[in-house]
C-alpha cells in the first residue's frame, strides 16, 4: 500500500487528532540527566488494593533511581475500565508510604500530581495513545482491525495444522484491507482495534538481555497484537510504550509475567525509532499452598496478606517487611542487615545484578520471625512512637490508656530490652495491648489460672505470707532470697531434687511458688520477668494484687 493511503487511513480513523508525536516529544523534552542516572516507576492498577508484589516492585525500583541519584514515579494504569476501581490514590500512596517508600513524582490523586511529565494516570491520556497509534498507522506499522471478537474457528483450525495460534499472516484478515474497504467499514459505523503489523515469522530470533535474567535470544515478534482498544483506549502495550518514551523512563522493572511481550514492545519501539529502555523483569511473588504444599501464585482470596495493607492493619514495623523484602531481593542484603542494624535500607549497597534469579517465595513464618526480631531491637520509645502511631490509624481505642501515663508506658514497652538477647515475644503491634494488658489497669483482668495440681490453701497461705513479707525496695537478688524463704516457710520445696523424691511431702517446689506469685500479680502462667513488672507496677499496685480475693 503506497504511504500516502497510509496516511489518509490514519486521518480516516483518527480525524479528530490534531496534535503530532513530534509536539508530544517536544512537550516532555529528555530529563536531562546524567549519564547513568536512572529514572524508574512503579504502574499498578487498580484493583481496590495494592498488592504486596506492587510493593516489592516499587522496593526494586526505588533503589535502582535512589542509588543513581534518579526519579522513581507513580503511575496509575487505569486504561481497563471493567477493572477501574475508583480511589486508587487512597490506597497505592497509603500503601507505598507505610513502607517507607516516596514516589519522587507522578500519580498523587484523581485531581493532583507532581511532576512535569504528566497526566501520570492513563485514563487521561487517550488524545496521547492514539496520537501515536495514528502516527503507526500513517507508517504502515498498524492498521484498523474490524473483527468482532477473537476467531475461534482461525484458532481450531491453527491448531488442527500444528501452527501457531494468534493473529498473523494470512489468518490476520484486516491486514491488507484498502483504503476504499476501510472507509466502507467505518461510514458503515463498525467499531475497529488498531493491530500492530508484526514483522517476525517465528523463526528469526534477536538476543535480548533482560538485567535480573541476563541474555536471552527471543523470536521476533510474529503476531499482530492489539495495541488499541475500540473505544479508543490503549491497550497495556500501547501505554508502555508511550509514557516510558514521553515520562523518560530508563528502566521498566516489571513482573516476569510480561516477558513474553518483550519482542512486540521492542518491536514498537524500532517501528517508531525509539531507544527501548533496560527491562528487569522480575520473579513472581508465589507462596506455598498450606493445603497443597505446592509453590503457587500469592492470591488474594488464599492469602489476606496478598494486599498489602494485611501488614499496616496488623501492625508489623515497615521496616520488618522492608527486610523481608530486601531478602527476597537480593541474597545478601541478611547478611548485610546483621552487620548494620540500624542502618537505612538505601544504605545497602544494592545492584540489579545481585538480585536473586531464583522465584521470589513468600513465607509468612520468615516474616513473623524478622518482626519478632525489629521489634526486639526497638527501645521502649522508639516502640512507643511506633505503637501509638499505629493505634492512632488502626486500633484508636487504645491510645487513651497508652497515652495516660507515657513514661510508664514506656518502661512497660522497655522491659527486658536492655539485655544483651532481648526478648522476642512481639510479633506485631497489635499483639502488644493482649500481651501487657496486666500492666495497665484499664486492661488488667485476673482470672487466676493455677496449675490443677495445687491445693487453693496451699496457694492462699503462699500468696498470704508473702503479701507480708513483700518488701519493694528489694534488689532483684533480695526479692529472690525473699521469695525462697517465704516458699520454704510455706513448705514449697527450694531443693527440686528434693521435692521430686517425695513430691506428696510438699506444696509445690519453687517453681511452682513463682508461679502463684505471677498469676497472682499478673494473671499469666508466662511473662517477661516477675521483677521488672513488679517494679514498674509500682508498690501500691502490687500489694492491692496480692491482697486481692480470689
Ligand atoms: N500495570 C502493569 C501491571 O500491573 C504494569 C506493568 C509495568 O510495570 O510495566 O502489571
Amino acid at each position: 500500500m503506497a504511504d500516502n493511503d497510509n496516511k489518509k487511513i490514519a486521518d480516516l480513523l483518527f480525524p479528530h487528532i490534531d496534535k503530532t508525536v513530534e509536539y508530544y516529544l517536544k512537550k516532555y523534552p529528555s530529563r536531562n540527566l546524567k549519564e547513568g542516572v536512572e529514572v524508574t516507576r512503579v504502574a499498578p492498577s487498580p484493583t481496590g488494593y495494592m498488592h504486596i508484589g506492587g510493593v516489592f516492585q516499587a522496593l526494586i525500583n526505588s533503589q535502582i533511581s535512589k542509588h543513581s541519584g534518579g526519579i522513581f514515579y507513580l503511575r496509575n494504569e487505569d486504561t481497563d475500565s471493567k477493572r477501574e476501581v475508583l480511589g486508587a490514590a487512597d490506597i497505592f500512596i497509603p500503601a507505598l508510604n507505610g513502607f517507607g517508600i516516596y514516589p519522587d513524582e507522578g500519580f498523587i490523586s484523581q485531581t493532583e500530581e507532581k511532576g512535569d511529565y504528566g497526566p501520570y494516570i492513563q485514563s487521561k491520556r487517550k488524545e496521547i495513545y492514539q496520537t501515536f497509534a495514528k502516527e503507526l498507522v500513517s507508517r504502515g506499522c498498524a492498521y484498523p482491525c474490524f473483527c468482532e471478537k477473537e476467531d475461534e474457528e482461525a484458532k481450531k483450525e491453527q491448531a488442527r495444522l500444528g501452527v501457531p495460534t494468534g493473529y498473523y499472516g494470512k489468518w490476520a484478515k484486516c491486514r491488507d484491507l484498502t483504503y476504499e474497504q476501510i472507509k466502507a467499514n467505518i461510514d458503515a459505523g463498525k467499531k475497529f482495534t488498531i493491530r500492530i503489523k508484526a514483522n517476525g515469522d517465528g523463526k528469526k530470533r534477536f538476543i535480548f538481555e533482560d538485567l535480573r535474567i541476563g541474555k536471552t535470544s527471543l523470536p521476533v515478534n510474529m503476531n499482530d497484537y492489539v495495541v488499541l482498544k475500540s473505544d479508543g483506549q490503549a491497550v497495556y502495550h500501547m501505554a508502555h510504550l508511550v509514557d516510558d518514551t514521553l515520562m523518560h523512563t530508563t528502566t521498566v522493572v516489571r513482573d516476569e509475567s510480561w516477558f513474553p511481550s518483550v519482542p512486540l514492545h521492542i518491536q514498537m519501539f524500532e517501528y517508531m525509532g525509539f531507544k527501548a529502555p533496560k527491562y528487569l523483569h522480575t520473579p513472581t511473588v508465589n507462596t506455598i499452598d498450606k493445603e497443597t504444599g505446592n509453590s503457587r501464585k500469592v492470591s488474594k482470596r488464599k492469602d489476606d496478606w496478598a494486599d498489602s495493607r494485611f501488614f499496616h492493619r496488623v501492625g508489623y514495623p515497615k521496616n520488618a517487611i522492608v527486610d523481608y523484602l530486601m531478602n527476597l531481593i537480593n541474597s545478601n542484603y541478611e547478611v548485610w542487615r546483621e552487620a548494620n542494624p540500624k542502618a537505612g535500607v538505601y544504605e545497602f549497597p544494592f545492584s540489579a545484578e545481585n538480585m536473586s534469579k531464583s522465584s521470589a517465595l513468600f513465607d509468612m513464618a520468615k516474616i513473623d520471625n524478622i518482626s519478632k526480631n525489629v521489634i526486639a531491637m526497638m527501645s521502649g520509645e522508639e516502640l512507643y512512637v511506633n505503637l501509638i502511631t499505629w493505634a492512632k490509624e488502626y486500633c484508636p481505642e487504645i491510645v487513651s490508656t497508652l497515652e495516660k501515663d507515657k513514661n510508664y508506658t514506656i518502661s512497660v514497652l522497655g522491659m527486658d530490652k536492655n539485655e544483651a538477647r532481648p526478648r522476642k515475644d512481639i510479633t506485631t503491634y497489635s499483639e502488644i495491648k493482649d500481651f501487657y494488658s496486666y500492666m495497665f489497669a484499664d486492661w488488667y483482668k485476673n482470672e487466676y489460672p493455677f496449675a490443677e495440681k495445687l491445693k487453693k490453701e496451699d496457694i492462699q497461705k503462699a500468696v498470704l505470707e508473702y503479701a507480708k513479707e513483700y518488701n519493694h525496695k528489694d534488689t532483684k537478688e533480695e526479692w529472690f532470697a525473699r521469695m525462697k524463704k517465704v516458699a520454704t516457710s510455706c513448705n514449697f520445696a527450694t531443693d527440686n531434687k528434693l521435692y521430686k523424691q517425695n513430691p506428696e511431702q510438699y506444696a509445690g517446689n519453687m517453681a511452682d511458688f513463682a508461679g502463684i506469685i505471677r498469676i497472682v500479680v499478673t494473671g499469666r502462667a508466662q511473662t517477661p520477668d516477675l521483677y521488672s513488672i513488679m517494679q514498674i507496677l509500682g508498690e501500691k499496685e502490687v500489694l492491692s494484687r496480692l491482697n486481692a480475693k480470689f
